[in-house]
């Protein structure tokens, strides 16, 4: 049944009645009536009261409102950026090297370099930087350059840049460090480009250093990977590996090319399941549907992607239901998961694999890219074989709970890509008793430096674990009171894009990466081959 408004309230007035008293009654329905114009109609039987206009929505005053509100907040907005862009570009005047303070010297322009100098009080120090490259590389959106979504210096970002916003001036030198002399406290570093001027090898002391060197890619010896495949773990690896693919797909095009030649030109085999072959097998498959599929019909139906997995998993650090999901998302993507499979060498056209039951397969292909994890750098292992007795863990340097390098009396810092087992931890590893004696008078030395000092200690804070996997889908573990949430799909995607964005270092480099996907988006990927 239908009840007009009117209705509605006699009927409740009328319900009311029966349960409260009389003058009660009597001021409800006096409310009920003042309320509606049908009431008051029905009150005002018999008499000629004239009732008040209703109020007419007037859409032009609203659209001036509007419009009015729009143009200010453009404006406002135009002018922010204008003003936050112009003093970026322009910092104001820095303080000089100071000979009375301490100097710092940090090794690597990386995720732990970078973050360090952001925050460091500059005033305190004078700070030298020192690194191969002098840009910091955002990696995360690395695989997305590989396929051509991003341009490369979207997620570059000069450390000059960040050094010049300081307060006091940053000395930066674009060299690889080659030495550390934690006796004498030097390092020795050498401009290792190709063009070099006549000095382009020397020494410089240091009071405290900072060692950031990151890890390189692991090989582990197996024949050809060093040669032959392509990585993803440098700026220079993501645009080799855009060339070899698209060089795949024209090679695959060429007029008289047989079938079995272009099913192997066309065979693109990404080694090692960890995150970083889940994104890199991703963003291929995006870049076949949205734009190969277009311009090579002929072709794209046979590109095929093949992961290799020795573990019997992918993501290992991923919850179960997230590694169901991604497997499950590649199946529909027809990126076949090859687990319990070994990659034993690669050769010019074909990769060898080593299969669960442990036959061993001669599989060709047009490419390969290997993720197949990291390993500590030489001039890491140097620096843990000047301290034999404190370092003694293999998998990386060992450092106290402040980050300070154990055996070198607070001298040294190591952050970012290493482990960092506490130094309690590490005394247990070292058995024998003229070592054990020497680390623990190191202990003695570094923990009382720390409470003179009062230095916070280094605390650990997971923030989630996030992996783009294809299709405009991405996956996340991210902590949750004293769980964990596990969400996957589109939704979790744009929180991956927005949580990345906002994690770039600068406004230049979020409007680049805002920029690219949009052009992406419209007009899709570039083809050309450089
Ligand atoms: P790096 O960031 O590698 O920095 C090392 C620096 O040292 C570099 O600037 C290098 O040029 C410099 N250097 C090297 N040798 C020398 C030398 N001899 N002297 C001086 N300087 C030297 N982690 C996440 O948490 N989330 C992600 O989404 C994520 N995505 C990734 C995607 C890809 C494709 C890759 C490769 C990695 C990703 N990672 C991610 C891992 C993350 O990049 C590393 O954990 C992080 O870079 C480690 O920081 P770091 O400072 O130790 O080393
Ligand atoms: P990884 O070490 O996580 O994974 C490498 C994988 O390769 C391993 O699963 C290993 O079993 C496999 N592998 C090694 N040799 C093999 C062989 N011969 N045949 C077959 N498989 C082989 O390396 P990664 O993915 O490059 O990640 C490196 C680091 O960077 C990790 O700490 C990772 O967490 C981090 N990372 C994080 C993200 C993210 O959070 N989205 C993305 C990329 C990298």
């Amino acid at each position: 049944m239908q009840f007009t408004r009117g209705s509605a309230v006699v009927s409740r007035s009328l319900a009311t009645r029966s349960r409260f008293p009389a003058a009660a009654r009597k001021h409800l329905f006096n409310r009920s009536l003042s309320t509606t114009s049908i009431l008051r109609e029905e009150h005002n039987a018999g008499q000629d009261v004239p009732l008040p206009k209703p109020k007419r929505f007037n859409f032009k005053t609203f659209a001036k409102v509007l419009g009015g509100a729009t143009l200010l907040s453009i404006a406002g907005s135009l002018g922010m950026f204008i003003y936050v862009t112009q003093k970026d570009r322009h910092p104001g005047t820095q303080l000089p090297y100071d000979p009375e303070k301490k100097t710092i010297v940090i090794l690597g322009s990386g995720w732990g370099a970078t973050s360090l100098l952001k925050t460091l009080d500059t005033s305190e120090y004078n700070v030298v930087i020192i690194s191969p490259k002098n840009y910091f590389l955002f990696t995360p959106l690395l695989p997305s350059v590989a396929v051509g979504t991003l341009s490369a210096k979207a997620i570059l970002q000069p450390t000059r840049y960040l050094a010049r916003h300081k307060a006091r001036a940053v000395t930066v030198i674009e060299a690889e460090a080659k030495e550390i002399d934690p006796f004498n406290k030097t390092v020795t570093f050498e401009d290792d480009t190709e063009i070099k001027g006549e000095v382009s090898h020397t020494t410089i002391p240091y009071d405290y250093l900072v060692h950031a060197v990151g890890a390189e890619v692991q090989t582990f010896g197996i024949p050809g990977v060093q040669e032959k495949a392509c990585f993803m773990k440098e700026l220079n690896d993501a645009e080799i590996m855009q060339r070899r693919f698209k060089d795949c797909i024209e090679s695959a095009a060429f007029p008289g090319q047989d079938d079995a030649e272009i099913d192997r030109l066309l065979h693109i085999v990404i080694v090692g399941g960890g995150p970083t072959g889940i994104e890199v097998s991703g963003e291929i498959h995006d870049f076949l549907e949205d734009d190969l599929k277009a311009w090579y019909p002929e072709l794209a139906g046979r590109i095929r992607i093949s992961l290799v997995e020795a573990l019997p998993s992918v993501l290992p650090m991923f919850s179960k239901q997230l590694i169901e999901y991604t497997e499950s998302t590649f199946k529909e993507s027809k990126i076949d998961i090859l687990t319990k499979t070994m990659v034993k060498e690669v050769k010019d056209r074909s990769v060898v694999l080593q299969m669960p039951d442990k036959s061993i397969q001669d599989v060709p292909c047009g490419m390969v890219v290997w993720a197949g994890g990291n390993k500590g750098r030489k001039i890491t292992q140097d620096l843990m074989a000047k301290y034999p007795s404190a370092q003694t863990n293999r998998r990386g340097l060992v450092v106290d709970d402040h980050l300070r390098l154990a055996g070198a009396n607070g001298s040294i810092f190591a952050i970012g890509c290493i482990s960092c087992p506490s130094l309690e931890q590490a005394t247990v590893t070292v058995t024998d008793p003229e070592e054990k004696a020497k680390f623990d008078s190191d202990i003695g030395t570094t923990k009382k430096l720390i409470s003179n000092v009062k230095v916070r200690p280094f605390n650990y804070s997971h923030q989630g674990s996030l992996a783009y996997i294809g299709s405009d889908k991405a996956i996340a573990d991210l902590p949750f009171a004293n769980g964990n949430i596990a969400s996957a799909g589109v939704a979790t995607f744009l929180f991956w894009r927005s949580a990345y964005l906002s994690t770039l270092f600068s406004l230049r480099n979020r409007t680049l990466v805002a920029n690219d996907w949009i052009i992406t988006k419209i007009f899709g990927r570039d083809l050309s081959r450089d």
